[in-house]
């Protein structure tokens, strides 16, 4: 009588599933996306690496660290 492997199989590769979606998952750009997600003016506790302005996180992260203005001037040169 042979042993069927099915239930083995599913079991591995539930498990590789698991193990790709540990790997996909950095904590960093989990960070990352919060502020993303965020509006321009929430968490605005960061200055403005050229002007020092007052900058939101999600210019931090997503503005080069700048505010407005200058990423916007960066980006027009
Ligand atoms: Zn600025």
């Amino acid at each position: 009588m042979k042993k069927s492997k099915t239930i083995e199989e599913e079991e591995n590769s539930l498990w590789s599933a698991g193990e790709f979606a540990e790997t996909m998952s950095s904590s960093d750009m989990e960070e990352k996306m919060k502020t993303f997600h965020k509006k321009h003016d929430e968490n605005v506790d960061f200055n403005c690496k050229k002007c020092n302005a007052k900058i939101s996180a999600h210019n931090k992260d997503w503005h080069g660290g700048m505010c407005d203005d200058c990423f916007n001037k960066e980006n027009t040169l």
